[in-house]
């Protein structure tokens, strides 16, 4: 069996399961947010009803983090139902905008996009958050509200995205019934060059087989290559493997996911036990790829979809007025120090908006000192927008006072995931996605440029 499958047959209590095999399994976690949660807490009460308890209270993650920092309030009051909600089932986990559990959440304008506004529980993006928070375990199944969620595919976890129809039966049962899917397999060899970043690797995968060729599959990447990723960069390429229509991404487990883990599961008192799984000799996969990771290029996926591949260096005379860092996929700490990495010292020429996906990306960058200043000093001098409001933000749009939204039809490199028509604001905006080195290089040029151009003289 490959990862996929043998995670899907220990949680349905099989010996043995294998592709198209429809199997009910038990979920590990259920994970949900501010734009999906409301709805699915409203199927669980019209099915279940109005008095029934949720399957287990300390499973339900509940992750605010899509549209918060705006005025408007249809989205403020998705927050209050879903602290209703956490107060009447007694949920562990509710990483709340405001530290008062009878408050109601309202975004203050005036304050202005650049200044935080949220609480001490705050977690920020959900999926950079979950592991952050010990929410991610090898060999688990984890189900969220959101395409994204296979982004804890980098922790050894079946982990996908289901709709709030699903997810209210989930909520009631803490089961679902799914097919397994069918694995494409990814061998990774060697090491990436300087420049070229885990945002390549996926960009160059889904750009070979196209942005619906893993529809319904499972992505394992494995191979000598990946010891050298560390887990932020496997986060990345788990994150897009939705972008390619897989059903989940899955990385093997090694000693850097352990320690990985353990550590986040020991600094949030969460569940430290777990079981990791491991390759078998018998996989079947569907499909394979090897990928040398060190003759791979900086690579930009155009508009307007995130398979058209192209290397960032064939670009050169696309003109931009845009570029953005931020989104669980580009809003790392490690993505934003890769960033300021090619910015320090320059200006950037065209409007640069920086989002962290988790307050402890900011608290990271305001902490993190190069010379006299730290990284975020660093990043403001040069001309970057930077908001200490850690959340989505643009990376889907959102109400139009979203900090960096795309309101008029703009061009923008973007380290963010997804980037068909209107994912970023205006339906006539184009969007090319690329590596946080890519977006800085671009920034400083106002044109696609490949970063590499900017590394000579820089460890
Ligand atoms: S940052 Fe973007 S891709 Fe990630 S969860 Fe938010 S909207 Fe989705």
């Amino acid at each position: 069996m490959t990862l996929t499958e043998k995670i899907l047959a220990r949680a349905a209590g099989k010996a043995n399961v294998q592709a198209g095999d429809n199997v009910w399994v038990k979920a590990d976690i259920l994970m949900t947010h501010d734009v999906c949660g409301p709805g699915t807490i409203g199927v669980f009460q019209r099915e279940f009803g109005r008095n029934a308890s949720v399957w287990d209270r300390n499973k339900i993650v509940i992750i605010p983090d899509h549209y918060i920092f705006t005025a408007d309030s249809k989205s403020n009051r998705n927050v209050d139902i879903l602290r209703d909600f956490v107060k009447e089932q007694g949920i562990t986990y509710f990483y709340d905008v405001i530290d008062d559990p009878n408050g109601h959440w309202v975004f203050d304008s005036a304050r202005g996009q650049l200044k935080r506004q949220y609480g001490s529980h705050y977690a920020g993006v959900c999926h950079t958050a979950l592991p952050q928070k010990g929410h991610t375990r090898p060999g688990e199944i984890l189900f969220g509200t959101d395409s994204h969620t296979c982004m804890a595919g980098a922790f050894n976890e079946f982990a996908t995205g289901i709709g709030n129809t699903d997810a209210g039966f989930v909520m009631g049962t803490g089961k679902l019934l799914l097919k397994v899917p069918e694995t494409m397999h990814f061998r990774l060899e060697g090491r990436l060059q300087p420049g070229v970043m885990a945002k390549d690797v996926i960009l160059h995968c889904i750009g070979e087989i196209g942005f619906d060729g893993a529809t319904y599959r499972a992505m394992q990447f494995d191979g000598p290559g990946i010891a050298d990723l560390s887990m932020d960069d496997r986060m990345t390429i788990a994150n897009m493997a939705i972008e390619a229509g897989g059903k989940n991404g899955i990385f093997e487990f090694d000693a850097q996911t352990q320690a990985s883990v353990d550590q986040r599961c020991q600094l949030n008192g969460t569940k430290a036990s777990y079981q990791p799984v491991e390759r078998d000799r018998d996989e079947k996969f569907v499909y394979e790829l090897t990928v040398d990771l060190s003759t791979l290029e900086p690579i930009v996926a155009c508009h307007p979809d995130p398979g058209q591949r192209k290397r960032a260096k064939e670009l050169n005379d696309v003109k931009l007025d845009r570029a953005y860092i931020g989104s669980c996929t580009g809003g790392k700490t490690s993505d934003f120090l890769e960033f300021a990495r090619i910015i320090r010292g320059r200006r950037v020429v065209i409007d640069t908006f920086g989002v962290p996906a988790t307050p402890e990306t900011v608290h990271d960058l305001q902490s993190s000192r190069w010379g006299a200043q730290t990284v975020w000093e660093i990043l403001v001098d040069a001309g970057v927008q930077m908001t200490e409001n850690a959340s989505c933000a643009a990376c889907l749009g959102g109400p139009t006072d979203t900090f960096g939204r795309m309101n008029t039809p703009l061009k923008c490199i973007s380290a963010t995931n997804r980037n068909f028509p209107g994912r970023m604001g205006h339906k006539e905006s184009q969007v090319f996605l690329a590596s946080p080195m890519t977006v800085a290089a671009s920034a400083i040029t106002g044109r696609i440029t490949d970063p590499r151009e900017f590394l000579s003289g820089r460890d």
